[in-house]
């Protein structure tokens, strides 16, 4: 049998080992020049070292500190009674979801752009066995009052399926849904007995962009979704916030989908400390990381702008969404001359995040340069032979 090393030799082994490099290290890890998601964050050397501090109890018995304190912070940041820490934010949305749903047939009102509905494989018809209702909101940017009540079905018309909760996403593709009008939805929704699904996974964006709080976002909706691993820069994880009866019923389902975590503090641990780096004052963006990821988005737009290109939103926060059909960009192409200036690009949306590095603004603006000047310099009949050709396509 081989024999188990010592503490000593362990020990020993640990002087030897050398620092780890990929921790806080957005260069070697390839971050700093990947503009596709803000997820690809690289996470910090802090984060690690909260991970060595972790309490490494037990926490489907409810026993592990690290865990539960990060809950009960998070909770009381928000306002509400409880919180539950889970692996991603996909895993939190659907949680969300299907906690606030009892009894089939029921519908779930979203945007048609939402999270939930295209980049969750279809979580909530299978989990919670729902009917989206997807909707285009009214202002062409994100869901209103006007919508819910022009498509929420609260008639009892047995032809229809009743909507049971909305579902809401803060940032909407980077821009910030005011809340003004969130606490109009909310009001409407309490009203008619419709619960309200907030899917905060960008709502740190929200807060920094808009000088709101958390608190006074998470009060607009039955239950919140947070996200750790996109620009706060946890390697993963994310909360589920809300009324402690919820809570207690997601922790169950939570169960029964795996998502119970043994010693759950070395994910939570990291999260929390992503939480600290970047907003420890809590409720608003103090210290400017985020809000410097928003200033890079600006800059980005204006390279796009000042070289002719067309957008398809107003930046507001850390996305720049380029208009390729109006400014006769192939996304493959596009793509591909991202490689050969060695950034990584997903087609039209642009993101940033605070580990960006100069030279990959300057890169990206020479990919731009690629595209625009080409389309600067062509004569008009030729694009307009590009725009039939594309209509051809389609
Ligand atoms: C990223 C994101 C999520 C969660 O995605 P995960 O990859 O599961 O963390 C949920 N909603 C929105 C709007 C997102 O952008």
């Amino acid at each position: 049998m081989a024999q188990s090393p010592n503490s000593e030799v362990l020990e020993s082994e640990m002087k030897d080992t050398k620092p780890p490099i990929f921790w806080g290290d957005p260069a070697r890890t390839g971050a700093a020049s990947d503009f596709r998601s803000d997820v690809v964050t690289t996470p910090s050397l802090a984060m690690l070292a909260a991970i060595a501090n972790a309490t490494l109890h037990d926490d489907v018995y409810c026993e592990d500190e690290t865990t539960s304190t990060f809950e009960r912070d998070m909770a009381s940041l928000c306002g509400r009674e409880s919180a539950a820490f889970v692996i991603s934010g996909t895993m939190a949305n659907q949680l969300a979801v299907r906690s606030l749903l009892d009894q089939p047939p029921y519908a779930v009102l979203a945007d048609a752009h939402a999270h939930i509905v295209h980049w969750e494989a279809g979580g909530v018809a299978h989990l919670s066995g729902a009917m989206v209702q997807s909707i285009r909101p009214l202002n062409g940017r994100y869901l209103t009052v006007l919508d819910a009540i022009k498509h929420a079905v609260i008639t009892d018309d047995v032809h229809k399926a009743p909507t049971r909760v909305i579902s809401i996403e803060n940032t909407t593709s980077g821009t910030v849904i005011p809340l003004t009008e969130l606490q109009r939805l909310k009001k409407w929704a309490t009203k008619n007995r419709v619960a309200v699904h907030m899917d905060g996974a960008r709502l740190w964006e929200a807060v920094a962009a808009s000088g709101n709080t958390v608190k006074e976002f998470a009060q607009c909706c039955d239950v919140l979704t947070l996200d750790f691993s996109k620009n706060l820069g946890a390697p993963m994880g994310a909360m589920v916030v809300g009324t402690a009866s919820l809570i207690r019923r997601l922790k169950r389902i939570r169960k029964s989908i795996g998502g119970g975590m043994r010693q759950a503090g070395v994910l939570a641990a990291a999260a929390q400390q992503a939480v600290l780096e970047n907003f420890p004052n809590g409720q608003v963006d103090t210290k400017g990381i985020l809000k410097s990821s928003h200033k890079l988005a600006k800059r980005v737009e204006l390279m796009w702008t000042e070289k002719g290109g067309k957008l398809l939103r107003a930046v507001e926060t850390n996305m720049v969404w380029l208009d390729f059909g109006g400014s006769g960009v192939d996304t493959k192409k596009w793509n591909e001359a991202g490689k050969r200036h060695r950034i990584k690009l997903d087609g039209k949306r642009i993101v940033l995040h605070h580990q960006i590095c100069e030279e990959a603004i300057l890169r990206l603006g020479a990919v731009m340069d690629e595209f625009l000047m080409a389309t600067a310099k062509m004569p008009k009949s030729t694009k307009d032979e590009r725009k039939s050709l594309l209509l051809a396509r389609l």
